[in-house]
């Protein structure tokens, strides 16, 4: 793994762009970012068909440039055949980082195909490829909206890590004690991969507490009135975004987390200003 000037591995998470503007925005976005010698990049995928292209188009440009690339890979919807051609034509382009993930279907969409979760998925593809792909799987330190309890999603997640995965990206978390709880009791029953820390950047108020409440990440009392209170200042948002977010990862950092993950939101600023603080902290 590589260290970087935070000294700890960093990796990126893009999304495919849905206009030529955007690609070329993103781009130069990821230009700036290659500054922090990521570990790979990945890039997310739309289960159930949506973005699917772009996603292969994005992590195409990313190894053109040189750099590690993982495609997100949902098989909610999926038949086996189509997973299966899915992963020749990821060979054929020379990947072998995958992020695999159920993913979640979109509205009125048919059946749930021939996977189940994402373990099913994990299992298929050490079944089809060997060794060939480094799996990333993903990781609910607060506990996935669906589960039925904590226990029940942990121990998923250890059939998961079991099927075959390599590593794991968490959801967004704004409370450490839930990460290490969560590393702690998967640890206990007999993970022992790197389970990397996912970092959402606050750029602005309503959408971080939008997307934290739909994906069950808590936003702690304080933080929430603190944001609700800057209004429309977003100069304010940022400045406390960017005060917040540096503590969680100097937090992270000092505990020994293995690497951060950061949800870049196809932007720049906020990353480069976090890891900035980081390596002269
Ligand atoms: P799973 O691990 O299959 O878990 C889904 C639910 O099923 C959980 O509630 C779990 O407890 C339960 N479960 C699992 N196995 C069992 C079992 N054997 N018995 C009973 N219950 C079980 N979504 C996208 O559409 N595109 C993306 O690019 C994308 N990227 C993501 C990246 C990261 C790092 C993360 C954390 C999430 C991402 N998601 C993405 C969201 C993800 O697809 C959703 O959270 C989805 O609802 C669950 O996917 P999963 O792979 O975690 O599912």
């Amino acid at each position: 793994m590589t260290t970087t000037s935070i000294g700890l591995p960093l990796s990126l998470e893009f999304f495919p762009p849905k206009t030529d503007e955007g690609v070329t925005k993103l781009a130069d976005v990821r230009q700036q970012l290659y500054a922090l010698k990521p570990e790979f990049c990945s890039v997310t995928y739309g289960a159930g068909g949506s973005t699917q292209d772009g996603t292969l188009q994005t992590v195409q440009a990313i190894l053109r440039e040189g750099q590690a690339a993982a495609p997100h890979f949902s098989c909610i919807g999926a038949s086996k055949a189509s997973i299966r051609d899915k992963l020749a034509q990821f060979k054929a382009e020379g990947i072998h980082r995958i992020v695999a993930l159920r993913g979640d279907l979109p509205s009125g969409y048919g059946g749930f195909g021939e996977f189940r979760y994402a373990s099913d998925l994990v299992a298929f593809i050490r079944e089809e490829t060997g060794s060939h792909f480094h799996i990333e799987v993903g990781a609910y330190p607060e506990m996935h909206p669906q589960a039925r309890s904590p226990q029940e999603d942990l121990k998923a997640f250890v059939t998961k890590v079991k099927a075959g995965a390599n590593s794991a990206i968490t959801q967004m978390f704004f409370n450490t004690d839930a990460y290490f709880r969560f590393v702690d009791e998967a640890f206990a029953l007999g993970v022992d991969i790197p389970i990397v820390p996912g970092i959402m950047p606050i750029t602005n108020s309503s959408g971080i507490i939008r997307f934290a409440d739909n994906c069950g990440a808590e936003i702690p009392r304080w933080m929430r009135l603190r944001l609700q209170s800057f209004g429309d200042d977003t100069a304010s948002i940022k400045a406390f975004g960017l005060e917040v977010i540096t503590d969680l990862c100097d937090q992270l950092r000092t505990a020994g987390v293995p690497a951060l993950h950061f949800y870049t939101m196809n932007q720049s600023a906020a990353v480069m200003e976090i890891c900035k603080r980081l390596g002269s902290a």
